[in-house]
């Protein structure tokens, strides 16, 4: 086991770094506030072979693995700079497609996804279904040689910067006529796809929509691996999102709780700096351990997600999710406490951080999610639901 990240490791960590601190949160708010997309962070760290440091270099990627993105997005999310589709195009879509996509598919997304020129969006979540994604009714039914495909998702991140959306489906077993998941690439401006975007109290760049999708007609050449293998496709893909996830928590809390310190340092009221109370060091050094444990189980989990062990890094980034997303709120909510009022001033930009913070607790997996299967899977106790 080694606890020494390598001289790499080090250095891309360090350049992360140096863009995130050449944007900024200033930057990110502005963007968002604007209802704009952080392109010009997008298309430099694309240059720099960021995004797609985790894809295959013979298309066009890194060589590297999970961890090297949640490096990059745990340093970006820590400049307060976080790239959410960082997420979802090359973490999810680019490693489905990398396991188990075509020589075609390859071919044609991965070297786009992996310098940022194109951005693959993710759909799971449906209005109705909710976190029971075994409730998912989008359908594929098979016409003549192509697929048409219909059904809504809700909540989807990033639509209209998106080339395309690999939507999570269904297509009903030739043998038993059940239906059995499975994943589709589907163009945005495919006739009968359309979306419209959920406004959400979330200070962000990246924007959540409604999808419908009406009879929309896909080649065969659309479905992404096996029919008879989805599910474990499925879980190739949100596996690295949880650890993801963890990172943009673990970066943000990190953020969250620099900017705390930096505060409680300079500002006096009473005779002394105001981080020397303990009644506000000691619940920012109660973050800095949680984040730090947050982020150990992290890198545990992109670890042994790189090293092939699926179900390993399964219950792992199960966990390192959850440690990360309740380390962030507590730092957040730490760090506007230590600012007093000031903490909601819209000049320290630290009040509308409070409901970033939370998303965590609820996407991609909620807490509870993960807490039932860390009850069942982990502890073996019987299922309530
Ligand atoms: C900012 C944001 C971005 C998102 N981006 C995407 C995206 O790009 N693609 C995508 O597919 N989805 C996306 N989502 C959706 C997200 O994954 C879901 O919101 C999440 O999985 C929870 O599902 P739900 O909202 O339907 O909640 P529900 O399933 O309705 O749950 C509501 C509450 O009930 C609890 N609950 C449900 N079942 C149980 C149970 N068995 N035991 C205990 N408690 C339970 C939940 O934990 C939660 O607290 C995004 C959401 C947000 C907020």
């Amino acid at each position: 086991m080694n606890f020494v990240e390598s001289d790499e490791r080090r250095a891309l960590r360090s350049a992360v770094g140096d863009l995130a601190s050449r944007y900024g949160h200033e930057y990110t708010r502005k963007k968002a506030r604007a209802g704009q997309h952080q392109d010009e962070l997008w298309q430099e760290a694309g240059k720099l072979g960021l995004i797609g440091v985790n894809l295959p270099e013979r298309y066009g990627g890194g060589g590297g693995g999970i961890y090297d993105l949640a490096l990059v997005l745990e340093e970006l999310s820590a400049g307060g700079c976080g790239l959410l589709m960082l997420v979802v195009s090359p973490a999810i879509c680019g490693t489905i497609i990398a396991r188990f996509g075509t020589d075609e598919q390859k071919n044609q997304w991965l070297p786009v996804i992996a310098d940022g020129s194109s951005i693959m969006a993710f759909a799971i979540t449906e209005p109705d279904a909710g976190s029971n994604s075994h409730r998912i009714t989008t359908t594929a039914r098979r016409d003549r040689g192509d697929w048409l495909l219909s059904g809504s998702k809700v909540f989807i991140s990033g639509v209209d910067q998106a080339e395309a959306v690999m939507v999570v489906s269904r297509t009903e077993d030739a043998r038993t006529g059940r239906l059995k998941p499975a994943l589709f690439v589907v163009p945005t401006g495919e006739p009968g796809f359309e979306f419209r975007p959920i406004e959400m109290d979330l200070v962000i760049p990246d924007r959540q929509f409604m999808l419908h999708l009406d009879d929309v007609r896909l080649p065969a050449e659309a479905l992404v691996g096996d029919e008879d293998a989805a599910l474990a496709q499925l879980f190739a893909g949100l596996n690295p999102e949880r650890i993801m996830a963890a990172a943009t928590g673990v970066g943000l809390g990190r953020y969250a709780l620099g900017r705390a310190v930096e505060y409680v340092n300079q500002r006096e009221v009473w005779k002394t700096p105001i981080g020397a109370h303990q009644g506000l060091a000691h619940p920012l050094a109660q973050v800095k351990i949680e984040l730090e444990l947050a982020k150990l189980m992290m890198q545990k989990a992109a670890t042994l997600y790189d090293s092939g062990d699926d179900m390993a890094a399964g219950e792992s980034a199960n966990m390192a999710k959850y440690a990360a997303a309740e380390a962030s709120v507590h730092a957040v909510d730490q760090a506007v406490q230590s600012h007093g009022g000031n903490g909601l001033a819209s000049d320290y930009g630290l009040g509308t951080l409070l409901a970033v913070s939370r998303v965590g607790r609820i996407a991609p997996v909620s807490r509870e999610m993960i807490l039932n299967f860390v009850a069942q899977f982990s502890l073996g106790l019987p299922k309530s639901y």
